[in-house]
């Protein structure tokens, strides 16, 4: 209580009143508010600008007001005049609205798919997808995953544009902006998408399992497991003819690379521990989801020690770790 609570004025005032009687008290008689942003909707987070007149700073500091009860904690984090909480439940109305549209540009759209495998144990339907694995206790569960999924993408879509063009307003233009972005996230095929894709195909197929076939289907993978987008991978496989891991070391190709092969290769039986390929004292480093997906055929090494994977549909490249 305070001597605010007596007076007859506007809710307004009072709010400023009780916000500047917290923050003087919590900071000192050196500290004056400069400016209050409170969330438009909800009104009750929000930061205040605060100069000490002492250390003539500025300083933010976040606050809270829940029945006039005004909390002082870190500084929130706004995007645009929304709290976190408000932004989300904008992303989830937006979502609800574009849900069909995003969905049917997904479906349409020519991405290829994951590995995947899908069964049934301890009453649960289970997807394994490379590195990672899902579980649904009926196909309810399944239909919210994949709609909080696409809410994550929407908002690190939203996130992006508000970034780059400094507007951080929900608008129905920013609706028409994220089914932009998205589509074009679909052409180039982000890894985050491929995840979806695949998720939505299994739901809507038949089969329970899916292998890869063909250098298209290594090229997806490898996307998925390195986070990048397909596109830039095929970029890349189009300039260098082989497409790289995040490390630099282990690369792919469809095709023999004659820079690599011509030195004399020497065929060897390693022994593979997690990671780690190992023959002697050579030691070479490949994430196992790819012996997992891609099954080897066959291994050599040349002369510079670069050893290489043959398989069904790529030969693997690595050099010594
Ligand atoms: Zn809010």
């Amino acid at each position: 209580m305070s001597i605010i609570d007596f007076i007859n004025c506007s809710d307004e005032f009072k709010k400023v009143a009780k916000i500047e009687f917290a923050i003087r008290r919590m900071y000192g008689k050196s500290c004056y508010i400069i400016d209050i942003k409170l969330c438009r909707k909800c009104k009750i987070y929000g930061n205040v600008l605060v100069l000490d007149t002492r250390a003539n700073q500025k300083f933010y500091i976040g606050i809270s007001i829940n029945n006039d009860v005004v909390n002082i904690k870190e500084a929130n984090i706004m995007y645009g005049d929304l709290c976190y909480f408000c932004f989300r439940e904008e992303i989830d109305k937006l979502v609800n609205e574009t849900e069909h549209t995003l969905f049917g540009i997904l479906m349409r759209s020519n991405m290829p798919l994951l590995p995947y495998k899908t069964y049934i144990r301890n009453n649960e339907y289970v997807i394994e997808l490379p590195n990672k694995k899902l579980k649904f206790n009926n196909s309810m569960a399944l239909n919210t995953h994949i709609k909080k999924y696409l809410k994550l993408i929407i908002e690190r879509i939203f996130v992006k544009i508000a970034t780059e063009r400094n507007e951080h307003y929900l608008s129905p233009k920013s609706m028409k902006d994220i089914i932009k972005e998205f589509r074009k996230d679909v052409i180039d095929c982000d890894w985050r998408l491929l995840e979806l894709r695949t998720i939505i195909e299994i739901l809507n197929s038949e089969k329970n399992i899916k292998t890869v076939n063909n250098f298209e289907d290594v090229i997806a993978l490898v996307a998925y497991i390195e986070k990048r987008k397909i596109s830039e991978l095929r970029n890349e496989y189009t300039k260098y003819g082989i497409i790289l891991d995040r490390s630099r070391n282990v690369g792919f190709s469809r095709d023999n690379i004659a820079r690599l092969d011509s030195k004399q290769l020497i065929r060897i039986f390693p022994t593979i521990k997690g990671d780690l390929i190992i023959h002697k004292d050579a030691k070479w480093r490949l994430n196992r989801v790819y012996l997992k997906y891609l099954k080897p055929l066959r291994y050599f090494k040349n002369d510079q020690n670069i050893l290489k994977i043959e398989t069904k549909c790529c030969k693997i490249y690595i050099t010594p770790s």
